[in-house]
């Protein structure tokens, strides 16, 4: 039996809409030649724009509206033209913390025949996940503005750790690094300097590890595990971490790994209760909008994570493999990859890799 999927697709602001096209074009082409399974995409005008006309990035019942699908497929949220904290607080935030989409992971390797800024790496050196909490922390919202104006003027971001939401991000993490063939998982934590929140990260984790004497557990500050992804990558498995000091680490290991293009990610709702969300690791780039030369790897790698999330095995391990042939063979290329491709001659070149044709 054929199995349909409903996709609520949310372009938004900059590049998105750009690489969203494009990494729709090839799931078509997959479904195409696969024909074992149907994706009924819905797409959401929401963002920035949608704003600039409602005064809001989506409408009051867009979380309801959508509920009921099985994905989302999200661009990104940044327009110059509308504050930060609403495009991000607004839609992309509000959706991860609507539907409990604790877990963001964020694969990182270096793709064949992709060169990382770091000297002598091979494939091999750059395989990692990074396990990033997504629904508290420094992201909780908690904090205000007092006395706003006035000389005397005080801004207070509060970060929120609770027990329970700490607990499943490390026992995510825990099953994933146990999941995986190195079986190492790298706790990070800040509880030299942060010693309340993050005190409290360490002694759950004491606690929790305990439970998976199968995995090789190691623990660092974040301010050191950033020379340690420079300069002994292939130290690196499953890195867990708050949801600022993994957002940070991310962007940092999508540079070494090529480019801040190729790196994908998933919000998922473990439990399954809420739709996940898959999007490029990458935000909305407007210095490059409109231009044609956006990298969609990122979002090809993200429509893989979400194939899988479907349990559309077969089908995201051919586009991965697809992916992996396209950056290998070196042929067609975007711009940040030294390239001198278009977007969408990426995505040619890519479906035509797909569907065997050289
Ligand atoms: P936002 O505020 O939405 O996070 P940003 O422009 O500050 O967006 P990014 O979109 O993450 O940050 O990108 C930083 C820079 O990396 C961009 O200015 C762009 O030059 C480059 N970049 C990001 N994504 C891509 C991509 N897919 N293809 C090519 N270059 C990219």
């Amino acid at each position: 039996m054929v199995k349909t999927f409903k996709i609520a697709s949310i372009p938004g602001d900059g590049i998105g809409p750009e690489v969203i096209n494009e990494g729709l074009r090839v799931l078509r082409a997959l479904t195409e030649k696969l024909g074992n399974f149907l994706l009924e995409v819905e797409v959401f005008d929401w963002g920035s724009e949608y704003f600039l006309k409602n005064n809001k990035m989506m409408p009051i019942d867009g979380l309801k509206q959508l509920r009921d699908f099985d994905a989302i497929f999200f661009g990104s949220a940044g327009d110059p033209r509308v504050p930060d904290h609403i495009s991000l607080w607004e839609l992309r935030l509000a959706i991860c913390q609507s539907f409990d989409q604790y877990a963001n992971v964020r694969p990182v390797r270096l793709l064949p025949g992709i060169s990382s800024p770091l000297k002598n790496v091979s494939t091999d050196s750059i395989d990692w996940v990074i396990v990033r909490e997504n629904t508290e922390g420094e992201y909780s919202g908690a904090g205000g503005r007092v006395h706003t104006g006035h000389p005397e003027e005080v801004g207070l971001d509060v970060s929120v750790f609770t027990r329970s939401g700490v607990e499943r991000i490390q026992r995510f993490a825990l099953e994933l690094a146990r999941s995986r063939k190195r079986k190492k998982l790298t706790f990070v934590t800040k509880s030299n300097a942060q010693r309340h929140g993050m005190v409290m990260w360490d002694d759950i984790f004491d606690n929790l590890s305990t439970e998976y004497g199968d995995v090789d557990i190691d623990r660092m500050l974040v301010d050191a595990m950033t020379t340690r992804m420079v300069l002994n990558p292939s130290s690196i498995d499953v890195v867990v971490a708050t949801n600022l000091h993994a957002d940070i680490l991310s962007d940092l290991a999508a540079a070494l790994s090529g480019s801040l293009g190729i790196a994908p990610t998933s919000n998922l709702n473990p439990s399954g209760e809420f739709p996940s969300m898959f999007e490029p690791i990458h935000g909305s780039a407007f210095d490059i909008m409109g231009k044609g030369i956006a990298n969609p790897i990122g979002t090809f790698w993200s429509a893989c994570m979400m194939l899988e999330h479907l349990g559309e095995h077969n089908a995201a391990s051919e586009l991965m493999i697809a992916i992996e042939r396209l950056t290998e063979e070196r042929k067609v290329l975007p711009s940040d990859l030294q390239g001198n491709a278009l977007t969408s001659e990426v995505t040619d070149r890519l479906i035509n890799l797909i569907m065997g044709q050289n």
